[in-house]
């Protein structure tokens, strides 16, 4: 079976391909006086985030964004603040909240960890919220300097952390860890996967860190071999997710089996199996299989897959 990449954009349910809510505006982050200024002004929107979660609040769940004068208490104690651009003329900041304190903002919305929610949230918002926990995350974990050990401080609205060591003065920039992510395909089946720390019917597609000094077709073509002794015949780009838990970038592929014996190599699958469209199908209704959750670029490559079945055949 070929794909060609109109037929997956087609049948995609991928909405964080193209759409993002907010210009980044990449120019405004050197102008300190413009941000300063941005930091009490009415139409700025700030997204808190405290111990790596979000606030929402609603049914169906939004996220929760805070004015100036809302905020005004809170920046003196902020572990960090980062410019995240502007939407309909406002600024748009995240502001990390002390982990000490004691659910600092109770009355305004609900905590949550944004890896077990993001089906509840429509996709500008997941958006929104990975941007703002991708920082969090990063400012606390570059606090020293990798090169010296002296503290960093956050500069360029956020984008940067800059060693205060005069004789060292480096300047650190976030970073993504790329992972591929695959369906594997092997005539009108598709491979799924199950790790053993997933509940017993979750299956999957196969996913994995790249290592230094490979393409991304060469980590495709290594995690499948490792994880399901499956060789490769080709693998077609399908589309990114970015995944904030902590730091990842999911680059999303279907692949092509040359063959289709499956051998657990490495351990990291309890369980692996070949499935068609009908075999998924009768095994979504009866419960024994359960896919990744809707907004994963997981479910939307198996998705893709699927539907490409027959008109009456949609996952
Ligand atoms: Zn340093």
């Amino acid at each position: 079976m070929r794909f060609s990449p109109a037929d997956i954009s087609a049948s995609s349910q991928a909405p964080f391909q193209l759409y993002t809510p907010l210009t980044r505006d990449h120019d405004r982050r050197t102008d300190e006086t413009w941000l300063a200024a941005r930091l009490t002004e009415d139409t700025t929107e700030f997204l808190p985030v405290w111990k790596l979660q979000n606030l929402v609040h609603g049914d169906p769940t939004h996220a929760v964004t805070l004015s100036a004068s809302e905020v005004a208490p809170l920046l003196p104690e902020a572990e960090s603040i980062t410019f995240l651009g502007t939407r309909d003329g406002g600024a748009v900041f995240s502001i990390v909240l002390p982990s000490a304190e004691v659910d600092p903002l109770k009355a305004q919305g609900q905590w949550m960890n944004m890896r077990n929610f993001g089906d509840l949230l429509g996709s500008a918002d997941w958006s929104l919220l990975a941007y703002a926990r991708a920082y969090a995350y990063w400012h606390e974990r570059t606090r020293y300097c990798g090169v010296c050990g002296s503290p960093t401080v956050s500069t360029l609205g956020g984008h940067v952390r800059h060693c205060t060591n005069p004789s060292c003065g480096v300047d650190h920039f976030p970073r993504s860890d790329p992972a591929i992510i695959v369906l594997v395909i092997s005539g009108e089946r598709c491979l799924l996967g199950r790790q053993h720390a997933w509940p017993a019917e979750r299956f999957s597609t196969l996913a994995g860190f790249m290592e230094p000094g490979e393409s991304v077709e060469q980590a495709v073509a290594r995690e499948v071999y490792e994880e399901a002794g499956i060789h490769l015949r080709e693998a077609r780009y399908y589309g990114s997710q970015s995944f904030p838990f902590p730091a990842s970038l999911m680059l999303g592929f279907h692949a092509e089996a040359e063959t289709d014996v499956i051998q657990l190599n490495d351990g990291e699958l309890a369980d692996a199996h070949w499935f068609t469209r009908q075999e998924l199908r009768a095994a979504l209704d009866s419960h024994t299989v359960g896919l990744p959750p809707g907004y994963t670029i997981s479910h939307s490559l198996i998705s893709a897959w699927f539907n490409l079945a027959p008109v009456g055949a949609r996952l």
